[in-house]
């Protein structure tokens, strides 16, 4: 199992794929150092918890790192990934040169939307624009299902390793054959007035559940809609603005069928 990225988001990843059993896990780090983003942090306002546990992002990334190294997680930073090859393959640089590898399952946990590293937009993953992301299921998982990314919508560090935690959970999932098949997926689209949805498809399961999150392209009030053609399967007033985090369960709502489109909209 291979981790790009030992940030918050990798390093959570890793420790609950080695709380699930896993026996290798590697982390892949382009840097010298473990902790990603919050390294740098050095600010005594950053919260990375509770409000009554207050710490500097880099006292949290050193104590995130050594959780790491004493569950037994592989590290290697200096190594830079720079291709995704179908099934699992990627390749790397480090000082002494080049070398590539395939691993089972591959987690791209690369970071914040704005530093999205070029050798995933390129690669054979579907990818979205809105995002700047690749596009993933409900369960993190990529178009090739070797890969798993970690979502990209979370700002504040504890949220990006909450969502590293649980990808880690579905990927130990996956292993296990605990996860429902990609055939007939549902594509997710946004519609009028949305920058972008995540996930952008859902595993067809039955009845449906998870959740969507989307972001308005600008500040707006209507109706919030989910439909697929011209049936709608979810409606709420809402009132938003793109920097404002709006989630639609999707408990409960009817199944659409196999390989429909979902569009999410808002109408004025
Ligand atoms: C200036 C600033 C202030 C912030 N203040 C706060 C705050 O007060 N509180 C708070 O909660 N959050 C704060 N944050 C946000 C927080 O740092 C991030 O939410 C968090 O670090 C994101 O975690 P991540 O693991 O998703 O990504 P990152 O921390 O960005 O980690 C991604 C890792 O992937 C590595 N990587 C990328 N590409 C490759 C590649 N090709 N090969 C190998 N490795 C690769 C990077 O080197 C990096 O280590 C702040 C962020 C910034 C920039």
């Amino acid at each position: 199992m291979a981790i790009i990225g030992g940030g918050p988001a990798g390093i959570a990843a890793a420790l609950r794929l080695k709380a699930r059993g896993m026996q290798r896990v590697v982390i892949l780090e382009r840097e010298a150092l473990l902790g990603g983003a919050l390294r740098h942090e050095t600010h005594a306002a950053f919260r990375w918890c509770a409000p009554w546990r207050i710490r500097t992002g880099e006292a949290r990334a050193r104590h995130l790192a050594a959780a790491a190294l004493a569950a037994g997680v592989e590290v290697m930073v200096g190594h830079t990934v720079t291709a995704l090859r179908p099934g699992g393959g990627l390749e790397a640089i480090v000082s002494g040169g080049a070398w590539r590898t395939k691993a089972r399952r591959v987690l791209l946990a690369t970071g914040g939307v704005a530093d999205e590293p070029r050798f995933i937009e390129t690669s054979h993953l579907q990818f979205d624009l809105g995002t700047c992301s690749p596009a993933v299921d409900q369960y993190g998982r990529c178009s090739d299902p070797a890969f798993f990314a970690v979502r990209k919508l979370a700002r504040m560090s504890e949220f990006c390793r909450q969502n590293g935690t649980e990808t880690g959970d579905y990927i130990a999932d996956d292993l296990s054959g605990g996860l429902p098949s990609l055939e007939g997926k549902l594509e997710v689209r946004p519609g009028r007035g949305i920058r972008f949805v995540v996930p952008q498809t859902l595993a067809h399961v039955v009845p449906l559940r998870g959740q969507l999150e989307i972001c308005a392209a600008e500040p707006m009030k209507g109706l919030l809609r989910v439909r697929a053609g011209e049936v709608v399967l979810y409606r709420r007033w809402t009132e938003t603005w793109p920097e404002k985090r709006v989630v639609i369960a999707l408990d409960g709502l009817k199944t659409p069928p196999d390989d429909a489109q979902l569009i999410v909209e808002i109408v004025p």
